[in-house]
């Protein structure tokens, strides 16, 4: 079954890895990383703290 729906995590500078480490152990292939805008890192917070994420962890398809 494949499944529609992107895996996309939010990290800090701080849980990168742990962010990298969790979406290669779920999908298998290795993420792309990219940084948020100014905007996005406002409204968005880490996966594994409540620090504003500064990254984006994500399928590159
Ligand atoms: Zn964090």
């Amino acid at each position: 079954m494949k499944g529609s729906e992107k895996l996309r995590i939010f990290s800090c500078e701080t849980h990168i890895n742990q962010a990298l480490d969790m979406f290669v152990a779920e999908q298998k292939t290795f993420p792309m990383l990219e940084r948020l805008t100014d905007e996005e890192k406002l409204s968005t917070k880490c996966t594994y703290c409540n620090v504003a994420s500064i990254y984006i962890v994500s399928d590159e398809k």
